[in-house]
């Protein structure tokens, strides 16, 4: 795995990144409110769910209008939920993340979509408990597609990445109903998977296993002390799966060097 050097980007283009980035975001809110319910995301314009009127263009202003509205409808007063300003929010500083790592570049591109997609995904899942095939298919086809166009690493790097993922999930979808006498892994995660392998190659797969894991194991835990996590028991993964993605994507040489040292072999100099 090579170690990418870190492009030097103006502030300009820094800021620029995370105000596009949230502006996309509130579309993505749109994206996730309406596509599980197979509504167009593109009309009408968006509008306050209780009154239906249309929200303003000076009360689109992502995160900042929701803030000064105190998270209300400007014409009745219902609470927006606050899942629209954290999704822009989040948006935007992943694009942030995407731009400062990758600067002016084609990767730069295909991570931004990447990212933009691992957010609505993870607001589906996180609401709804899917992880719809209008989204994981497109996810994969842009990873696997935009790898075989700009590498870096050969096309089977990430092809490996791909199978490896979405074949332990698999596994573990399997196995889980022999070994905890329940249902695990959805097939929507291990289609989810399938992108997020595709995009980060082999080593970024492994990681992503493992990075998901570990959060999706804390995060249940802190769930379940809080006694916010349902009688069932479960938890949708994709957003785990999510995270674990992004932080391959973005930091991905620099985690492998972090346990590898961990495991002790960084100090053979
Ligand atoms: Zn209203």
């Amino acid at each position: 795995m090579t170690t990418a050097e870190q492009p030097v980007i103006s502030w300009i283009t820094f800021i620029a990144a995370g105000v596009v980035g949230a502006v996309v975001g509130s579309f993505l809110n749109v994206v996730a409110h309406r596509l599980p319910r197979g509504e167009s995301v593109v009309f009408p314009p968006s509008r306050c769910p209780r009154c239906g009127a249309r929200i303003r263009a000076r009360d689109l202003v992502p995160v900042l209008s929701w803030v000064l509205l105190r998270g209300r409808c400007r014409d009745c007063g219902e609470p927006i939920h606050w899942q629209y300003p954290v999704v822009e929010g989040i948006t935007g500083l992943l694009w942030m993340g995407v731009a400062w790592r990758y600067g002016w570049s084609w990767e730069t591109v295909l991570g931004l979509v990447f990212v933009s997609f691992l957010v609505v995904l993870s607001a589906i899942d996180l609401w709804e408990w899917i992880l719809p095939d209008a989204l994981t298919y497109p996810l994969a086809a842009v990873a696997l597609l935009g790898r075989a166009w700009i590498g870096p690493e050969p096309w089977w790097w990430y092809a490996g990445g791909a199978a490896l993922g979405a074949g332990v999930l698999l596994g573990l979808r399997w196995l889980s109903p022999l070994l905890f006498g329940k249902e695990g892994m959805g097939l929507g995660d291990v289609k989810l998977m399938i992108g997020l392998g595709g995009m980060t190659g082999i080593s970024g797969a492994v990681l992503i296993l493992f990075g998901a894991s570990v959060s999706g194991l804390i995060g249940g835990l802190i769930l379940m002390a809080l006694k916010r996590l349902d009688t069932s028991g479960r938890l949708p993964f994709g957003p785990f799966l999510a995270f674990g993605g992004i932080a391959a994507y973005l930091f991905g040489s620099d985690l492998w060097v972090f346990y590898l040292s961990m495991a002790g072999w960084g100090n053979r100099q």
